[in-house]
C-alpha cells in the first residue's frame, strides 16, 4: 500500500521556499510509492491566522504542481472534535489545570538555580501539578500533560521510527509537561497535529527536521489516543545565502515572488 503523507502549513504569511520543499517531500513521498498527498490547513491560531493566506497556499501548490488528494482539512473546522481528544485525555487522568503565567514561570526556574532547557524553550518546573485547581474556580488556565502520568499509564518504552535517523526511542520529558489547550485560545500544535494525523489516515509524516523534538511527545500522544504510530521523515531545512534558516519574514523567497520575478517550476526546485 502506498504511503499517505501531508503538507501542513500555518496560513500565518506566503509560503517560501522552506514550504515548497516541505510540500514537494511529501508530495514525492506520496507519489513514488503510490499513495497519497494530503493537505492539512494548521489554522488554530485565529489571532495569527488569515483567510488570504489559506487562498495563496492553494495558489502556490497549484502553480508548483503539487496537487493535493480530496479535500484539504482545515483545523479550524474541527474545534469541537479536538476539544473532544482533550475531554478523553483529562478523563484518563493526565491532564491538570496550570494557572503559571510566564512570568511567574520563568522566575520560579530562575529560583531552582539552574534552568532545564529544551532548546529555547523553559521546561515547566511543575508548580500546579498535585495542586487539585479546580478549573471552574480559575478564570485563565492552560491543561498541561502530567508526564510522569501519562508515561506510566503507556507503561512501556516507546520508539517511532525516522527514515533517516532509524529507531527512536521517545524521551517524552523533553519538553516537561507540555500544555495542550489553553482556556482562553483554545488547543496546542501537539494534540490537533496528532489527531488530525489519525483521522486523515496519515502513514508517513514528512517534515521539518526542527519538529524533530515534538515527535518525542506526539508518540506518547498517539499511545494516549491509541492510534497508529506512523513513520517519520524529518527532513533538513532550507537556508537562505546566509546559511540562515528561512522564515516568514524572507519576503523575497516567496514562491509568489520568485513568480512574480519571472522562476518558473524547474527553476524553484532547482533551488532546494
Ligand atoms: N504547521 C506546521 C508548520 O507550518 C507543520 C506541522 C507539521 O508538519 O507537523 O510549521
Amino acid at each position: 500500500m502506498g504511503a499517505v503523507t501531508r503538507f501542513a502549513p500555518s496560513p500565518t504569511g506566503r509560503l517560501h521556499l522552506g514550504h515548497a520543499f516541505a510540500a514537494w517531500t511529501a508530495y514525492r513521498t506520496a507519489k513514488e510509492s503510490g499513495g497519497k498527498f494530503l493537505l492539512r490547513i494548521e489554522d488554530i491560531d485565529s489571532g495569527r491566522c488569515r483567510p488570504e493566506f489559506i487562498d495563496g497556499i492553494f495558489e502556490d501548490l497549484e502553480w508548483l504542481g503539487l496537487h493535493w488528494d480530496g479535500k484539504p482539512r482545515l483545523q479550524s473546522e474541527h474545534m469541537a472534535e479536538y476539544a473532544e481528544a482533550l475531554e478523553a485525555l483529562r478523563k484518563k487522568g493526565v491532564l491538570y489545570p496550570c494557572v503559571c503565567t510566564r512570568k511567574e514561570i520563568e522566575a520560579e526556574v530562575a529560583k531552582m538555580g539552574h534552568a532545564p532547557h529544551a532548546g529555547e524553550t523553559v521546561i515547566y518546573p511543575g508548580t500546579c501539578r498535585g495542586k487539585n485547581i479546580d478549573p471552574d474556580s480559575v478564570k485563565n488556565f492552560s491543561w498541561r500533560l502530567d508526564i510522569e502520568k501519562a508515561s506510566a499509564l503507556a507503561g512501556k518504552d516507546l520508539f517511532f521510527t525516522d527514515k533517516f535517523k532509524g529507531r527512536i526511542k521517545a524521551r517524552h520529558d523533553i519538553f516537561g509537561d507540555i500544555v495542550l489547550a489553553r482556556k482562553d485560545a483554545g488547543v496546542s500544535y501537539h494534540l490537533c497535529s496528532v489527531w488530525d494525523d489519525w483521522k486523515q489516515g496519515v502513514t508517513f509524516v514528512t517534515r521539518g527536521e526542527d519538529l524533530f523534538d515534538s515527535t518525542h511527545i506526539h508518540r506518547l500522544l498517539q499511545e494516549l489516543f491509541g492510534a497508529p504510530v506512523p513513520t517519520y521523515g524529518h527532513h533538513r531545512l532550507i537556508s537562505d545565502e546566509n546559511g540562515r534558516r528561512l522564515a516568514k519574514r524572507n519576503a523575497s523567497v516567496t514562491i509568489k515572488a520568485l513568480r512574480e520575478k519571472g522562476l518558473n517550476v524547474e527553476d524553484i526546485f532547482k533551488m532546494f
